[in-house]
């Protein structure tokens, strides 16, 4: 969500003269994005605020703001700890930008928005794309979430849930198709209960249905999933969309019960197998990835077991794992937590030591195989190679023209890296 956000700055902060530079020293206003979802990502913010105050210093004009959640959780607090910071938005004021700035810039203000709209207002304010063309894009389905998992602090500052109108969708859809764009990926906090609260309108697997069938449009991607929400009519798509990729982010989080219930996610490991049970049987291809929290408040040596089974037993191609840590607000900060530091460590130590050899295996299998791969532009590899994404959503680097850009080849695979694979063309016409 972030990206798309960011995305939107720039093309907002573009219409009153502002345009990106490389490098901090060379800006006249800094924009920090921000997230909230990890303490890890609160600090680095405010490390790289720190680091704005000398530019600052030297040049008084400088224009250093603050958005996204931690402007959304703090407000008007981040303008008192940070003398220097000259604007404060929140996660629904993005489109105040150009007015914010303009303040700063003529009355020398200090400014911070970050009132919720409501639903009409967020409604005319979901993003809207600029012109420029790429193979692959994010498009905005929906936005908040009512779940309240009682970690998150995504309820408090994205506000509640709301589905985008359909035909807003497709519209935009068919205009990335019509300037290039090959791939879309469905974005919302909570995916897959598009609609479901929204009167008169498709449920996601409709939209998914609707996008399949458009021209011009190859892959289709979607993320991030609620196992809840994930119905039987969603898990047949992977069979009968042909464009739906073969692969599904679904985070479980924990593989045991009583650590998903303190969680309040909804859901038992029982019903999560069974969707993955389901996954495969309509897609035996599919390859899913999780993201999975070691050191919940109360998390037993036995509950912990439960998460290691679980993951040999589903065997994510990837997961994202995290350390629990309390974000202000939420139930779970407020949870008696009795794991040491150390037990935490030790658990995600093994737990990451384990899933590192089961996603080894999974891209070693690709060695050797021709996979469909769509190029998405130079790799940062160089020396003339070009890069794209597998079905699985996994980067190929490989030799090619530049001309193959936007176009889905089949690429041999011939090695497979920790977070890349190394291919080669098979033709190229
Ligand atoms: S469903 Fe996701 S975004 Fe919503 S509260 Fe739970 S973890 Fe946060």
């Amino acid at each position: 969500m972030n990206v798309v956000d960011s995305e939107k700055i720039v093309s907002l902060l573009g219409q009153i003269g502002y345009h990106p530079v490389e490098m901090p020293d060379d800006a006249s206003l800094i924009l920090l994005n921000t997230c909230a979802v990890r303490d890890k990502a609160v600090r680095k913010a405010y490390g790289h605020l720190g680091r704005f105050k000398p530019l600052k210093d030297g040049d008084p004009n400088l224009i250093i703001g603050i958005g996204g959640c931690i402007a959304q959780q703090e407000g008007r607090e981040l303008l008192e700890k940070f003398p220097y910071l000259d604007l404060v938005f929140g996660t629904h004021n993005i489109h105040r930008l150009p007015e914010m700035v303009r303040r700063v810039e003529d009355e020398r203000v200090r400014c911070e928005e970050t009132r919720f709209l409501d639903d009409k207002e967020r409604l005319q304010q979901f993003p809207v794309r600029t012109g420029d063309s790429a193979v692959t894009r994010f498009v905005t389905v929906m936005q908040g979430c009512d779940n309240y998992c009682s970690y998150c602090v995504v309820p408090y500052v994205r506000g509640r849930e709301i589905s985008r109108p359909s035909g807003e969708i497709l519209s935009e859809i068919r205009d990335l198709a019509r300037i290039g764009v090959r791939e879309i990926t469905l974005i919302g906090q909570n995916v897959n209960s598009y609609g479901i609260k929204a009167e008169h309108e498709l449920d996601f697997t409709g939209l998914l249905e609707k996008i399949n069938a458009l021209d011009g449009i190859e892959r289709i991607r979607f993320t991030t999933s609620h196992p809840k929400d994930l119905s039987d009519s969603l898990i047949e798509c992977f069979a009968k969309l042909e464009k739906l990729c073969w692969h599904l982010h679904l985070p479980v989080q924990s593989g045991s019960n009583s650590v998903l219930r303190a969680m309040n996610r909804g859901y038992t490991r029982e019903h999560y197998l069974t969707l993955v049970r389901k996954l495969k049987q309509a897609c035996p291809k599919i390859r899913l990835s999780s993201d999975v929290i070691v050191g919940f408040p109360g998390e037993t040596d036995e509950d912990f077991e439960q998460t290691m089974s679980l993951l040999e037993e589903v065997r994510f191609a990837e997961i994202y794992s995290f350390i629990f840590s309390p974000r202000r607000g939420t139930t779970a900060a407020e949870m008696m937590d009795q794991t040491s530091a150390e037990t935490k460590q030790s658990r995600f130590d093994r737990m990451l030591e384990l899933q590192r050899n089961i996603s080894e295996n999974t891209w070693e299998q690709d060695v050797g195989t021709v996979c469909d791969v769509l190029i998405e532009g130079t790799s940062k590899q160089g020396q003339g190679q070009l890069f794209g994404r597998t079905t699985w959503n996994r980067i190929v680097n490989f030799t090619g023209p530049e001309k193959l850009i936007g176009q889905s080849v089949p690429v041999k695979i011939v090695r497979s890296y920790r977070n890349s694979q190394l291919g080669e063309v098979c033709r190229t016409s």
